[in-house]
């Protein structure tokens, strides 16, 4: 296959005729469409659900991949099935660049989709430069309208960065720009309706997210999980009925409708989990290959490549470990008795890549 760079890359023999869209299946028959790239484990913001402790050990810097490594992974993986990009961090747009990034991404004929997750502290300098250079879409994490509590929340007084970055987002011209809101009870269960409006008054579809026990929530606890039906039983009482939109998708959220037309998602990972349906992974910024948000340990794509590995290997190596993949990592968390963080804060220290801010949400 050419792609658009110049660049060539032959199928590998054994995979030649194996590759159709449908084939590459892990033990679950579960196929590869989706693959969240850290960019940087570093962020600007300290939510309190997600890096809050005072202190981090970082990833090593040279052991970063630049960004010439990052796309000879993802032509790996698209060659595999994934045609979804999510580039996370760790804040993304920390990453210097990242619109350089994109333009190489563009390049690959395979992707479908280029799409940025971020907390739009820094969108308002690059929205343009982002668009331009051929990013789909934009996902903004927001979990609370009110200034004093996104201090409170996340340590960090940028309220009013962020929503300049909303805002030149869509001056931009992104369209479907979602905004992301975990909801955590008695912190933020009060603004279910004020996102809702704000994101109908900005045209963005809004997906309120159970608070997770992941690596990097040692705060969590099951009281503070405000579920999806919390959500629904709360939006309920204020619009009235609402109607679950039965749709075909992977997509971890689930979306409903409000009698007046409005749209929202629900992502309800630790109630409702769906690991049947998952088709993502996710590689973190210095090339750890990881099947499952909740997985202890990823594959070290980073030493293969700087082994001297070709592209044809890569493929090669991508196939087999997904094939093998069984991870439900999120089901198997619903079975546990006494639930509490998964991670523990001494393990987090010990290995950075346990952290949620490190795998990249
Ligand atoms: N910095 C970017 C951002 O804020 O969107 C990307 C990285 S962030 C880790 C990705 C997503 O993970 C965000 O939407 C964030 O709200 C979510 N997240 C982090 N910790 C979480 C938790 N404990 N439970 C649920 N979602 C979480």
């Amino acid at each position: 296959m050419v792609y658009a760079d110049g660049r060539m890359i032959r199928e590998p023999a054994d995979l030649k005729n194996t590759l159709t869209r449908d084939a590459l299946t892990d033990k679950l028959g579960r196929p590869q469409r989706s693959l969240r790239v850290s960019v940087t484990d570093r962020c600007n913001i300290r939510c309190r659900y997600c890096m809050p402790e005072e202190h981090y050990v970082w990833l090593p810097r040279e052991e970063l991949l630049n960004f010439e490594e990052l796309t000879s992974l993802i032509d790996a993986f698209t060659f595999n099935g994934v045609e979804d990009i999510h580039l996370t961090g760790g804040e993304p747009l920390l990453r210097p660049n990242l619109a350089t990034l994109v333009r190489m991404l563009r390049t690959n004929p395979r992707i479908r989709d280029i799409a940025l997750t971020t907390n739009a502290v820094l969108l308002a300098k690059h929205a343009t430069e982002l668009r331009d250079a051929g990013l789909h879409r934009v996902t903004v994490s927001l979990d609370t309208l009110q200034p004093d509590r996104f201090v409170a929340l996340t340590r960090r007084d940028n309220h009013a960065d962020v929503l300049a970055g909303i805002e030149s987002a869509r001056r931009a011209g992104f369209q479907n720009l979602k905004i992301n809101a975990v909801v955590i009870r008695g912190v933020n269960d009060d603004e279910l309706s004020g996102l809702l409006e704000f994101g109908r008054g900005i045209g963005a579809e809004v997906r309120f997210i159970e608070y997770m026990d992941v690596g990097g929530a040692t705060d969590w606890s099951p009281t503070k999980v405000f579920s999806r039906s919390d959500v629904l039983e709360k939006l309920g009482q204020k619009y009235g009925d609402i109607e679950p939109l039965i749709e075909n998708s992977s997509s971890p959220a689930e979306r409903f409708k409000l009698a007046d037309g409005a749209v929202f998602g629900i992502i309800a990972s630790t109630t409702t989990p769906f690991c049947k349906n998952c088709d993502r992974s996710r590689l973190t910024a210095d090339g750890l290959w990881y099947l499952c948000l909740y997985a202890k340990a990823g594959f070290d794509l980073r030493k293969i490549l700087r082994d001297g590995a070709t592209t044809e290997a890569l493929i090669s190596r991508v196939a087999s470990v997904w094939r093998e993949r069984e991870d439900r990592g999120a089901e198997l968390r619903t079975l546990e008795k006494n639930r509490s963080a998964f991670i523990s804060i001494d393990q987090l220290r010990k290995d950075p890549h346990l952290e949620m801010h490190t795998r990249g949400g």
